[in-house]
């Protein structure tokens, strides 16, 4: 249901928290994020309202230089600790979090059950983990890509892998995802309110488009492949 996502130097876990806290007028059931820290990924993720996830990220909190968080709204799979996104395949090396629906999702799940995958959750959200694992060769972009032609649907991403802890992607399609552009720092939300205490200057995203995040750039491209650019917005309201 929203979306927030940090790559930077600075407190990422805050970040995700303050953005996703701005995100709660949507309506919710879960949350979580998911941050590089010096152990790897880290997922922590709570059924219920923000305060149950803070109280966990009290006891373990997570520090790192690049992040993901969401709220869910469940569609697919109850609201449960397991169901809550970030989501990632076995290998622990990928994460996502996703708004929307992926409406093919149980023939996919089907396909990944018979080459091997295991799956620890009832979400349609779960596959795309899966199918970004089975892509990836060694370019997160391209295996967002990949995995992205076999799903049919609504969907704003935000993905992490280990293997490429410097970037962070985004995707839109048919569920709205906007990019912050900081000084040093890169954000993405489901909305500008999500961010706008970090940085007034924004991208929007259209269906059919992705973006590549680093700390110091953003690389704006369809969902083909074929770079684009885009004029930024200088938001001048306050939320
Ligand atoms: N369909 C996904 C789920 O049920 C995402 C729902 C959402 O947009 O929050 O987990």
């Amino acid at each position: 249901c929203g979306i927030v996502g940090y790559i930077g130097n600075g407190s990422t876990q805050s970040v995700l928290v303050e953005g996703l806290k701005k995100l709660e007028y949507r309506g919710y059931d879960s949350a979580g994020i998911a941050v590089f820290t010096n152990k790897g990924l880290e997922v922590v993720k709570a059924q219920g309202r923000l305060v149950n996830l803070e109280a966990k990220l009290e006891d373990e909190p997570l520090v790192g230089t690049a992040g993901i968080g969401h709220t869910r709204w469940a569609t697919h799979g109850k609201p449960s600790d397991a169901n809550s996104h970030p989501h990632t395949d076995e290998s622990q090396k990928f994460s996502v979090v996703h708004n929307g629906i992926v409406e093919n999702y149980l023939d996919l799940k089907d396909e990944l059950i018979a080459q091997g995958h295991t799956f620890t959750s009832e979400t349609d959200t779960e596959i795309i983990a899966h199918l970004i694992a089975r892509a990836y060769d060694g370019d997160i972009v391209k295996a967002v890509r990949e995995a992205i032609t076999h799903m049919r649907g609504a969907f704003a991403l935000g993905v992490l892998t280990e293997y490429e802890p410097t970037k962070l992607v985004a995707v839109r399609q048919a569920s709205p995802l906007i990019i912050g552009l900081g000084d040093g720092e890169n954000f993405i939300g489901s909305d500008i309110p999500a961010i706008l205490e970090y940085t007034r200057n924004v991208y929007i995203l259209n269906d059919g488009e992705m973006a590549v995040l680093t700390q110091d750039s953003v690389e704006l491209m369809t969902i083909e492949g074929n770079f684009i650019s885009r004029e930024m917005i200088h938001v001048d309201w306050d939320a």
